[in-house]
């Protein structure tokens, strides 16, 4: 197996200060894939910048124009939660084209599968603005360079981040040639991801929504990959997969309530891959969205690309969450989805 890793210190120059979504999240993950020789195993991809024409294939030239004025305004706040410095605006650029080229190699047959370690994240950047840490859409733009460069008539995008991509969601509402299927917590950041949002037109059906309540751990998320993520991919028969992996669903990352171990991502991201198999000659692209305990953060990355590399030992070094809750009874809501889904 030939695994890509996107990478490049170009990514560390989006400076946040204080700020929770910093630096040390891709440094922190680097050293360990040093620490545990994992790096070898890997095939640098290196990125390039995107270009203005690609970011329009997802973004308005207003909101692409005001990114780069902030930036020569040395920096600031685009939204609440999001800010930027001066060099943000070539990382956020090499950021989107560090999936683009992730995209090339793996459709391009360079590598089989690829890993974007890339910041700033992306997956709540709308159309026409920066928010929730993302200032360009970079798995929504890779997408679309994807549908349009290798005319491909079916993607699908994962993103088990513990928040709603609302920004990818709306990029591809009226689009039935991607469907885009997420996991999160609910009621949460950003206020979207409902079940009854699930795409307009002729893309009724293409978005899936699956908001899970604050507690659920890798027991629920994987009956939910079971019951309603495998067989609504299998439907839909994408040529490509592509996800945004973010580890902030862990049980000891501080920004969200969810309970997923570095176990429970293995091996969602096992069922994907097994998915990327089965549909699309294993074509598979993953992106860095957030992920914020750095520790696990870091192992979970590792125990991604072991998957990605058929390793079949998996280190946990932070175990199971601590506090054993019950697991949460979430058969109505998957019922619910898989009824609204037309799924028996
Ligand atoms: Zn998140």
């Amino acid at each position: 197996m030939k695994v890509g890793l996107v990478y490049d210190p170009v990514y560390l120059k989006h400076e946040t200060g204080q700020h929770v979504e910093n630096a040390q999240r891709l440094e922190a993950i680097i050293s360990h894939l040093e620490q545990t020789q994992l790096i070898r195993q890997l095939t640098l991809v290196e990125p390039r910048a995107a270009s203005i024409e690609e970011l329009s294939l997802v973004h308005s030239e207003r909101h692409i124009a005001h990114v780069q004025e902030v930036a020569q305004e040395r920096g600031g706040w685009l939204d609440p939660d999001t800010v930027m410095s001066t060099d943000s605006y070539e990382a956020a650029l090499y950021a989107a084209g560090g999936l683009i080229r992730a995209t090339e190699a793996v459709m391009q047959g360079e590598v089989d599968s690829a890993f974007a370690l890339v910041r700033p994240p992306g997956h709540h950047a709308t159309t026409t603005q920066a928010m929730g840490f993302c200032l360009f859409n970079n798995i929504a733009i890779a997408a679309r360079y994807a549908l349009a460069k290798y005319s491909l008539k079916r993607i699908a995008i994962i993103d088990f981040d513990v928040h709603h991509g609302n920004g990818t969601q709306e990029s591809f509402y009226d689009d039935p040639q991607v469907l885009y299927i997420s996991t999160h917590e609910s009621p949460f950041y950003p206020g979207t991801g409902y079940i009854e949002e699930t795409g307009r037109g002729e893309a009724e059906g293409t978005t899936v929504n699956i908001p899970l309540p604050a507690g659920c751990g890798d027991a629920e998320y994987l009956l939910v990959f079971e019951q309603i993520i495998v067989p609504v991919v299998r439907r839909f028969n994408p040529q490509f997969i592509l996800v945004s992996a973010g580890y902030d669903t862990h049980w000891a990352d501080g920004l969200a309530m969810m309970k997923v171990s570095v176990t429970g991502f293995a091996q969602m991201v096992r069922i994907i891959k097994e998915l990327a198999d089965e549909l699309c000659g294993g074509r598979l692209v993953l992106t860095l969205e957030g992920g914020y305990n750095l520790t696990a953060l870091a192992a979970s990355v590792k125990a991604t690309f072991d998957v990605l590399l058929g390793n079949n030992s998996i280190e946990d070094p932070l175990g199971p969450s601590p506090r054993r809750l019950a697991v949460t009874n979430i058969d109505s809501l998957i019922n619910k989805i898989k009824e609204i889904h037309n799924l028996a």
